[in-house]
């Protein structure tokens, strides 16, 4: 099978013939229809983040159809549609039987610890395909179980309720999900900062309040538009440690700022003034779990989370579309989101 796949760090991705995967006992064998490209992928090719063996075919943002089960699977059938939730875990360890199964030590990522969806077919467990409606695209699927999945486990933890006010810090695949979620969860205004008049229009779209933080500061604004009060939940989703202090200034007294952007750097706060003296939270968010899926996507199904202006854009499965995808990502100049679909 044909897979666009990472054979040096820091260079372009490369298309390969490599083998059809075997399907091993408990797996299916999954035809790809859309993968996803996130911005994860430009930190694999430039070597920011650590990847699996090279070469290695990236892409855990993963939608298609079950060709192949192994004789023990019944959650799907041959034919079925189906999302495929990236991590692979143990199913057996303290972690995985808590709910807690981001932090099993077995876990594998599909495109970063074993070979993704850049590719023609893939093989995983069976408990990994969760099951894609037909009222669904593929490419929607394919995004969801990453930056919506992600952000609708951030306002889990944030413990959002009814009639809360949100902020959403940066507008791009992550927030138009999180802005969507955040009101079906109940919030009764929600604002969304970026710096992008593009991003925050479309944002603007999605019901969100636009904030340009390139045009005032963000935290002053979000304190006028509240009375002075501040905002009950905000969603850092840039990874700049500038932006998380932010996160944290804007907040109201009992306010949670939930971390799901990811940097290296160090970020400050002021301790009595910030912290301790209004009872807020500092709380970090990492992936998602797979009992959160099912309902995610039926929330997609009902319309209530609406992706069509999400995925912007689709390439076919082809070296140079996907390295030009990439590029322009690590631009910062996507307008949001890029799927490659293999059969066109
Ligand atoms: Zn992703
Ligand atoms: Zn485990």
């Amino acid at each position: 099978m044909k897979a666009v796949r990472l054979i040096e760090i820091g260079k372009p991705l490369q298309m390969q013939e490599v083998p059809l995967p075997a399907v091993g006992e408990r797996d299916v064998l999954v035809r790809i229809k859309a993968a996803g490209i996130c911005h994860s992928d430009v930190h694999y090719r430039a070597g920011t983040s650590s990847v699996g063996p090279l070469p290695h075919t990236l892409g855990h943002e993963i939608a298609g159809v079950v060709e192949k089960i192994d004789e023990s699977v019944t959650s799907v059938k041959v034919g079925s549609r189906v999302c495929l939730h990236y991590l692979i875990t143990c199913g057996n360890c303290d972690y995985c039987r808590t709910g807690r199964e981001q932090f099993c030590k077995d876990a594998t990522m599909l495109g970063k610890d074993c070979d993704g969806g850049y590719a023609e077919h893939i093989v995983v467990p069976a408990r990994n395909a969760v099951s894609l409606p037909d009222e669904i695209p593929f490419e929607h699927g394919a995004v969801l179980m990453c930056s919506s999945a992600t952000v609708f486990h951030a306002l889990h933890k944030a413990g959002l309720k009814p009639g809360e006010t949100v902020a959403v810090f940066g507008a791009g695949g992550l927030g138009m999900s999180a802005i969507q979620l955040a009101k079906a969860f109940g919030a009764l205004e929600v604002y969304a900062v970026d710096i992008n008049e593009q991003r925050l229009s479309l944002a603007e779209e999605y019901g969100a309040i636009p904030i340009d933080a390139m045009k005032s500061d963000p935290v002053a604004g979000l304190h006028r538009s509240t009375g002075g009060k501040g905002v009950d939940v905000t969603l850092e989703l840039v990874g700049l440690p500038q932006v998380m202090r932010q996160a944290v200034q804007s907040l109201a007294p009992f306010g949670r700022a939930v971390l799901v952007g990811i940097t290296d750097q160090l970020f400050s706060v002021d301790s009595y003034r910030e912290i301790l003296g209004k009872e807020v939270q500092i709380i970090g968010s990492s992936d998602h779990l797979l009992q959160e899926l099912p309902v995610l996507i039926e929330f997609v199904r009902q319309g209530t989370l609406d992706l069509s202006r999400v995925v912007t854009r689709t390439v076919p499965l082809a070296a140079r579309a996907i390295n030009d995808a990439l590029n322009t990502l690590e631009e910062f100049a996507e307008g949001v989101r890029t799927v490659i679909t293999p059969s066109g």
